[in-house]
């Protein structure tokens, strides 16, 4: 009997070679998510018989010996800021609870041209404000690995499907670290692409100039796959690049010989043992199979956290002003209009959305907006230049995910920054809309995984793809079981 859980890239073959029906590939992934959703609480949508549906014409497609797409029969899970016209559309939030959007993202669209099955929607840290998803209306997703922690977040739920194979692969969103930092926690591979790759027609706002949908998947090959079916031009969205399309996959298991590896001096000091040994292990393997490794300084990215917590509250306060009652989801009366919008925004915004809406607005204010907004806007472009010096002399940088391993519950939620800090190695990409991925490399104190990024400039999404690739294999050499 074929293993039903390998990868999706494999998984899509058997299928095309009839080896696996579609159906008993997805009736693998239903039968984990009855068993596991239950406690780990990942997926918040859900619907079978649509499921099953979309397996039946994928097998009859292959049956009467039609084309399918390069995801055939792929079961695939998606965070719920992702509109879709078969699901329910909430962002994890009660305002917009029991809302069913008319129409489908334009990434929906294209997994499902490739014939991907869509399994349901994840759970996700309200709005995709958070980085533990802890902040859901739905109550929090559990790590797979240990129960007791966090999946990381936003898209949380994502990352624990793919984890505990409910999906083979997942979409989240990362405005500031939210697919790569739950990769990390979760121990899979979480990719944000360029800045204009992926459409973003259909995926809710949060913060408009660092929002990008991206893929989770257990090997950077899954996630070239998605991206090769995800990204490309789409006049829906104003942000989207017009460029010729790239073959993702064709980067995976090629060589790295003399390839240029920058470690950003200035994260040194945020580096604790464990990080040092991950971010030396992975430099070094690396430097043996070729690559040259450099020390390059990013002055400005010392500000990274500080420019993001202005840019994306003030962002998130205005794309959020459109939930009001009257157009999209819950309303609470009241006697006249101001009243009832009041009455639904202190209803319906939990209490993270709350303190962003206040951060960005004060942040936007008269008499503030050029010392606040102005000030960030500028170490933006400040921060950019870095990245355009270091990339003159670095093809690629690598740097870790995240501070720290996946954290116990509640150990953050009363100090917001504590938890914002959580983002200080994944924001700087956002800020620049360059590539960077997540893969898993080493473990903590408490033998959680770590994650490994690697970073480069604007559009060379296949330099990203091509030496995370080659760090898996090297890993999986040296430790096999990582
Ligand atoms: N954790 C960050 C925040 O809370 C990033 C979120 C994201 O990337 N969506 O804003």
């Amino acid at each position: 009997m074929t293993n039903q859980f390998e990868s999706a890239f494999d998984i899509a073959q058997k299928i095309k070679e009839s080896s696996i029906t579609a159906k008993e590939v997805l009736f693998g992934y239903l039968e984990n998510i009855r068993s596991k959703n239950g406690d780990l609480n990942a997926f918040i949508t859900q619907n079978d018989d649509i499921a099953i549906s979309q397996a039946d014409a994928i097998d009859q497609k292959i049956k009467s010996g039609k084309e399918v797409g390069i995801l055939a029969g792929v079961p695939i899970a998606i965070k719920d800021n992702i509109c879709t016209n078969n699901f329910e559309t909430t962002c994890s939030s009660n305002i917009l609870k029991g809302w069913n959007p008319p129409y489908d993202a334009t990434v929906i669209k294209n997994l499902t041209a490739e014939d991907a099955i869509i399994l349901g929607k994840t759970n996700l840290d309200e709005f995709a404000m958070g980085s533990s998803t802890e902040h859901s209306a739905f109550g929090p997703t559990k790590n797979p690995i240990d129960t007791t922690r966090v999946p990381g977040g936003s898209s949380g739920g994502s990352a624990c499907a793919v984890k505990a194979e409910m999906a083979s692969v997942a979409l989240g969103s990362d405005t500031g670290g939210s697919i790569r930092q739950p990769a990390a926690f979760c121990g899979i591979v979480g990719m944000k692409p360029t800045y204009g790759l992926v459409s973003r027609y259909g995926l809710i706002a949060f913060a408009s100039s660092l929002d990008q949908i991206g893929p989770f998947g257990k090997s950077v090959r899954d996630c070239a796959l998605v991206l090769n079916a995800i990204s490309g031009h789409d006049p829906r969205d104003s942000t989207s690049l017009n460029i010729d399309k790239d073959d993702f996959v064709s980067h995976v298991d090629r060589d790295i010989k003399g390839l240029k590896i920058g470690l950003i001096s200035e994260f040194n000091e945020f580096l604790d043992d464990r990080l040092k040994a991950s971010l030396t292990d992975a430099a070094d393997l690396l430097r043996e199979n070729g690559a040259e490794i450099l020390e390059i300084s990013l002055p400005y990215v010392k500000y990274s956290l500080s420019t993001y917590y202005l840019i994306a509250p003030a962002e998130a306060s205005s794309n959020l002003a459109r939930f009001d009652g009257v157009r999209y989801g819950l309303r609470v009366d009241g006697d006249n209009v101001d009243e009832m919008m009041i009455n639904t925004r202190t209803k319906g915004f939990g209490q993270e959305v709350k303190r962003r809406i206040m951060l960005g607005t004060y942040a936007l204010s008269s008499g503030y907006y050029d010392a606040y907004y102005g000030t960030a806007q500028k170490l933006r472009t400040a921060l950019i230049s870095d990245f355009k010096n270091a990339y003159r002399n670095v093809d690629v940088i690598i740097c870790p995910t995240t501070p720290t391993g996946a954290f116990k519950f509640g150990s953050k939620l009363d100090d917001p920054l504590q938890m914002y800090m959580s983002d200080i190695f994944t924001i700087p990409s956002n800020l620049a809309g360059h590539p960077a991925i997540s893969i898993p490399f080493g473990l903590d104190n408490d033998s959680m995984p770590l994650g490994i990024q690697i970073l480069a400039d604007g559009l060379c999404d296949s330099k990203v793809i091509r030496v995370a690739s080659a760090l898996e294999t090297l890993r999986d050499q040296v430790s096999p079981k990582n």
